[in-house]
């Protein structure tokens, strides 16, 4: 065996197996694969191999489409058959909630290339005869879909990284992982160890036991997750060809043939987890004990709509350990404290995500980024809150809801509340209706009392239309308030921050008592952030961001701080938030404060210590809603007299909270892009028209190379704002924008601009398309709409109203 390789994956399912392939097709030759027992001896053996393009997430969506495509791919590099029945995907739809979905989904499907698209009923019964249509609604049809063999892939992947130079060792299980003091990893095992440059723990069902070989507790659990395969039925047997897959939302049911006969599995209400505290390590190529008592009702329900299952008999039950993440997608990339050790892991559909899931994880490794944006499969997703409880309740809700479609405007209830502020309770009173952010409880908007704080889930404009509409209006005309407690707050100090922290962001670092707005590039000048920068003293900077944000940055600034003689903390549970924005915002805040206040003396983008009241807290001149305003940071026992004093001063200047939907409405009409929808790893600084803050003269600053090379050639694309004619439903992001009727973009994010009186979208456009453009429309759930290109921000342009 080796002794040395620049990579080792632990775990030979269809997962390890894929970035296996993966790293030496992206140039790794000294790679390796450890492997327990064989390969495929996880999840992987007993999968039914489904595979699906649709995703509510389009990132996600375009890398199963990648996936399905490589499986030919692998199949001509290996010369072993993945078993590939490409026979395309039904899916039924029999609410209009679910109608919706589909409308929404075929839209988007517009924009990705994939050829998702509505089908008759008699078309979806001719497709599959054994179905009743009475019960549907609608049927939707892609015939990228269908199901390969789980071993023959995982085979495939292997012997075609075998052939690039890859080793693979089976019945050798990684029994310890010691960090060495050069970054690598030494790898023991009990046919000796192996020095490492970097690993990854591809251990799917026992990814949390490699997990905790080096002292990390991974967000994820195995579930347990049946199918039954029946015996041959007469009617398929003589068809003569096979039917296509199948997805019953309202059933919870997924179905494919297997020969002469069905396999049905199902995502049940009455569902379990497996191994709670650890995956027994002696557990082998097995199966769990059947419970069809659980998956009766579900079975029920499809068998009412094909009646031919119910007559043919269960033939087997396999039931299996499948893992979930909280949200249900895989968690990738480098673990938060350790830049050699990755993870790809957590991947409930690996034949479906598996590829992509490769292909990412070893650009991550090869280039030091994954060259797209995977924030939503990103392990770093998941910060403190993700303890085990919190994994235990989100998977079993996300389990339960797999195939519960989600509307857009829609809160899941497990885990909350998890993390509250002081003046929870107080918002609750007020009437806010709260959304999850990162664990945080974050007001969404204001009822007028609590007994209206509810929304029924939608794909149309909802009951809380107007409530944000005068949210909007008194921050345009009056003042409004809103908490900021969830905004991520790192604080960097020690002798090295100016010239450490300089060579990370891309703008300049702001003089004392300023606050400066920066990018941060990825070495190949993508967004990796979008950050405010705050000097609170010569050697101590707080930057600023999106509360998702959070642990990308943590991650990102403790990765690059070897050696630095620096302090990296995370202030976010700290100093609670609250911020005023309005033209009347100053005249409330200096009621409040004996500082003058004056834009000569707290002008735009500097910060101070004020006393409000009786709490010292610490302010600064900005605001994301595109009026005069100020945010104000306090240690959490001060917020609650904060907040009431500004409630009671506020009255007189008629002070009306607001909540995230206004803001975004709010940020729209200005024109201000938002991290993880405008600024991604899917776009460079120059795309995102962030240029103006990337400081081209800097000595050194990661990205800034590549950010100078892609200035020689203008953008392919470019973000541009949209006004967009929708009455309802209004875009929220994602659609599709097409220009003469072909897709040429989506929309990253998008909201209804209650002062401008029309939609605003933000979209990536191919750069030829410009204001003059006159054909382009977005598509809202199946109904085109036409929209423009605009000039500037139709709201205060200039900025005078922000810095007056
Ligand atoms: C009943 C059922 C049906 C499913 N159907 C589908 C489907 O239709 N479509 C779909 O896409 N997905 C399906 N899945 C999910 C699919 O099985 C998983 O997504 C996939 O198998 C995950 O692969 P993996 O490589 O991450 O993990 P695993 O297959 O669990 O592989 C992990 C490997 O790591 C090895 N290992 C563990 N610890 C060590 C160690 N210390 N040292 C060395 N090696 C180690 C293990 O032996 C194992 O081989 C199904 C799952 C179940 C349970």
């Amino acid at each position: 065996m080796k002794t040395h390789a620049q990579a080792v994956v632990i775990g030979g399912g269809v997962v390890g197996c894929s970035v296996l392939y993966h790293l030496v097709k992206l140039g790794w030759r000294d790679v390796v694969l450890l492997e327990r027992s064989e390969l495929t001896a996880g999840s992987t053996w007993h999968a039914a191999g489904g595979m699906h393009t649709l995703n509510g997430d389009p990132s996600v969506a375009a890398l199963q489409a990648y996936t399905i495509d490589l499986y030919r791919e692998i199949e001509r590099e290996s010369g072993i058959a993945c078993g590939i029945h490409q026979t395309g995907s039904l899916y039924l739809a029999t609410t209009e909630r679910e109608l919706d979905f589909f409308r929404s989904e075929q839209s988007k499907a517009r924009h990705l290339g994939t050829a998702l698209d509505f089908i008759e009923l008699s078309e979806a019964r001719r497709l599959n005869p054994l179905i009743e249509t009475t019960d549907y609604r609608a049927a939707m049809f892609d015939p990228h879909d269908g199901h390969v063999d789980p071993s023959g892939v995982t085979l495939a992947y292997a012997q075609a990284a075998r052939n690039g130079g890859a080793e693979i060792y089976k019945h050798t299980p990684v029994t310890a992982l010691t960090p060495l003091a050069d970054g690598g990893w030494q790898v023991q095992t009990p046919k000796g160890d192996i020095h490492a440059e970097y690993i990854v723990n591809a251990a799917g069902l026992w990814a949390r036991e490699v997990g905790r070989l080096m002292q990390c507790e991974l967000p994820i659990i195995p579930m347990e997750h049946q199918y039954i395969v029946t015996n041959d039925i007469p009617e398929l047997a003589a068809l003569g060809r096979e039917i296509p897959a199948a997805v019953d939302f309202d059933g919870a049911a997924y179905l494919r043939q297997e020969r002469h006969g069905l396999l049905l599995g199902t995502y049940e209400q009455d569902c379990r987890h497996w191994a709670v505290n650890g995956t027994p390590l002696d557990f082998g190529v097995e199966l769990l004990p059947p419970d069809l008592e659980r998956i009766v009702e579900p079975l029920d329900r499809v068998m009412d709509r094909m009646p031919a299952l119910g007559r043919a008999g269960i033939k087997r039950i396999v039931n299996g350990g499948m893992v979930f993440a909280p949200d249900g997608n895989p968690i990738i990339g480098p673990l938060p404290g350790h830049r050699t050790a990755f993870v790809a892991a957590g991947v409930m559909a690996g034949f479906s995500q598996g590829g992509g899931v490769g292909l990412a994880v070893a650009h991550w490794m090869v280039d030091g980024e994954p060259g797209m944006d995977v924030f939503a499969m990103d392990v770093a997703r998941f910060g403190d809150f993700a303890n085990p409880a919190y994994v235990r309740e989100k998977t079993r809700e996300n389990y339960q809801r797999r195939f519960i479609l989600p509307c857009p405007n829609e809160e899941l209830p497990a885990a909350r509340p998890t993390k509250t502020t002081p003046i929870y309770d107080l918002l609750h009173d007020a009437g806010a209706v709260f959304g999850a952010a990162a664990g945080w409880e974050v007001p969404l908007w204001f009822a007028d009392s609590p007994a209206n704080a509810v929304e029924a889930p939608s794909f149309r404009r909802s009951s809380a239309f107007d409530a944000i509409g005068e949210e909007c209006q008194a921050v345009r005309e009056r003042v409004g308030l809103w908490e900021t407690s969830s905004y991520c707050k790192i604080e960097v100090s020690g002798p090295g921050t100016a010239e450490w922290l300089d060579a990370l962001v891309a703008n300049r670092l702001p003089a004392l008592g300023r606050v400066t707005l920066s990018p941060m590039l990825t070495p190949a000048a993508r967004v990796l952030g979008d950050v405010t920068l705050v000097r609170l003293a010569a050697d101590r900077l707080l930057i600023m961001g999106s509360p998702f944000a959070e642990s990308v940055y943590l991650r990102w600034l403790h990765h690059q701080a070897d050696g630095a003689d620096v302090h990296i903390t995370s202030r976010t549970n700290e100093l609670c938030g609250l911020s005023l924005s309005g033209p009347l915002s100053r005249e409330l805040l200096q009621s409040v404060c004996d500082s003058d206040l004056s834009n000569i003396s707290f002008p735009f983008l500097t910060c101070r210590e004020l006393s409000i009241g009786r709490a010292s807290v610490w302010a600064m001149r900005l605001s994301f809603t595109g009026e005069c305003g100020y945010e104000l940071y306090m240690p959490p026992p001060y917020q609650r007299h904060v907040y009431e004093l500004l409630l009671r001063e506020g009255r007189r200047y008629g002070l009306k909270q607001f909540g995230v939907r206004a803001l975004n409405s709010l940020r729209l009409e200005k024109g201000y892009g938002s991290w993880g929808r405008e600024y991604t790893q899917d776009f460079s600084a120059a795309e995102a028209g962030l240029e103006r803050f990337v400081r081209m003269d800097k000595a050194r600053c990661i990205g800034l190379e590549a950010a100078r090379s892609q200035k020689e050639a203008a953008p392919q694309r470019q973000l541009r704002l949209l006004a967009i004619d929708s009455t309802n439903p209004d875009p929220g992001g994602g659609e599709p924008v097409l220009c003469e009727g072909n897709a040429v973009a989506r929309l990253t994010s998008a909201t209804y601009g209650y002062t401008v009186k029309h939609s605003l979208g933000f979209a990536y456009l191919p750069a030829g398309i410009g204001p003059a453009e006159t054909g382009l429309e977005v598509e809202l759930c199946g109904t085109r709409v036409s929209a423009r290109v605009l000039q500037s921000p139709p709201y205060d342009p200039t900025g005078a109203r922000l810095r007056c």
